[in-house]
């Protein structure tokens, strides 16, 4: 055999993507930028992950995400820690692990990062939860800086002129409230270049996702998770664009060399809510080992879930309902709907549920979603009670028996 007859190595199969290095490098300049901003005469402003950022970035406002900060700190096993802090500050162990993190953090400038860079303006949606708003006032009360809160109803059933109505005006009253904190009126033509940069990086990202169709799938929900950051923090700027673009075509090659994140991929499942940050590679290496992998997922989808909605030519007048229909601003039927769509586009036969201590939305519906998918589809449903930040709800030996269980109940049944 020539060496290039030869069988690759497993190893070589699950080859490392270039994309790794760009992306944590983008990263770190982004947050440098944004700690150094008081010296640059730039704002900062605090922002929920489904909040409307682009108009902060139309005001050359730099956005920061606490949300962003808890996964950094739950992926460097922090949370724990952190999360008990907050308890003995009086909060709640019942609070989302990274509210209770974040809140944790700001007095001492906690954290892997020495803390998040101190905010000029706090921006809250609560499109994600209820327990933003909460989280917010705590925030802006501590660092004395005024709070925008945009209000959107729950789509239960469908999404309605009066809400379309109801939160359009609200975003007049967002870009009023920028350009009275920016001291300069708000500046709609950069907004629209902008949006149209929103929505071309969402495509991109909806198109990364979308490689996993591929069998064997070139990446795995895992490293969806790394990937996303920066859809979500830097949506609406040129960088995301040209990073999506050059994933793309990283993911492109691997599908064309036959590359899998999984080598000899034999089960292919959908996961439901946040990572488990403190146990990603645990979770990773131990599908892997039953050549299981996880092609999609509801949480990172997320990002790119209402394209449909948004007119780039109209950016501000389809913003109102495009961050309404997020996902997790959904009734759980058409959730059900979603979760369905998503197993057979990506031709999973299993769905991994993260039953997450921390976020009660998305965790709410979740077994009527389970019983759903078992009825209606015919798909086994592994349910996994954990937390993603705070590691003290994550019982190794309860989930490694559940997960072998599962695997072995998909291997019989094919
Ligand atoms: S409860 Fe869920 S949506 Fe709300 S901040 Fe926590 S993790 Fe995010």
């Amino acid at each position: 055999m020539t060496p290039t007859d030869q069988p690759l190595e497993p190893e070589k199969q699950n080859r490392k993507m270039r994309s790794v290095k760009r992306l944590k490098d983008i990263m770190t300049h982004y947050y440098i930028d944004a700690k150094t901003a008081g010296q640059t005469g730039k704002q900062v402003a605090w922002i929920t992950s489904g909040g409307p950022v682009e108009p902060l970035i139309a005001m050359d406002v730099i956005p920061v995400y606490p949300e962003n900060h808890g996964a950094m700190i739950g992926a460097a096993k922090m949370g724990a820690d952190l999360c008990e802090k907050a308890e003995a500050m009086g909060y709640s162990g019942d609070l989302c692990s990274y509210a209770r993190a974040d809140i944790a953090c700001a007095s001492v400038d906690g954290g892997p990062i020495g803390g998040l860079p101190r905010p000029d303006m706090l921006v809250c949606c609560n499109n994600i939860c209820g327990t933003v708003l909460k989280w917010y006032e705590v925030q802006a009360r501590y660092f004395k800086v005024p709070l925008f809160i945009l209000d959107t109803p729950v789509n239960h059933t469908e999404f309605t002129a009066e809400a379309q109505a109801y939160v359009r005006a609200q975003l007049d009253e967002y870009v009023a409230f920028l350009g009275a904190h920016c001291k300069r009126p708000f500046d709609f033509d950069r907004l629209a270049e902008v949006g149209r940069l929103s929505v071309a990086g969402q495509r991109l990202w909806q198109q990364v996702l979308e490689t996993t169709v591929h069998r064997p799938a070139p990446m795995s929900a895992f490293d969806a998770f790394f990937h996303l950051a920066l859809i979500v923090t830097l949506r609406g700027t040129p960088i995301v664009v040209d990073y999506y673009t050059e994933l793309l075509e990283e993911l492109k090659t691997r599908v064309a060399d036959g590359i899998a994140a999984v080598p000899g991929e034999r089960h292919r499942l959908l996961w439901d809510n946040l990572p488990i940050w403190y146990r990603t590679r645990w979770l990773a290496q131990k599908f892997a080992a039953h050549a299981a992998c996880l092609v999609a997922d509801t949480y990172t989808s997320s990002w790119c879930g209402t394209l449909d909605y948004l007119d780039e030519n109209d950016f501000l007048g389809s913003m109102a309902q495009a961050y309404q229909r997020v996902y997790i601003n959904l009734g759980t039927d058409q959730m059900a709907e979603m979760v369905m769509a998503m197993l057979d586009k990506y031709s999973a036969h299993g769905m991994v549920i993260h039953s997450n201590r921390s976020c009660k939305p998305y965790s709410l519906g979740q077994y009527d979603i389970q019983r759903l998918v078992q009825e209606r589809c015919g798909i086994p449903c592994l349910v996994i009670e954990a937390d993603m930040t705070d590691a003290r709800h994550f019982s190794e030996s309860q989930i490694e028996t559940r997960i072998d269980a599962f695997m072995e109940v998909l291997e019989s049944s094919r």
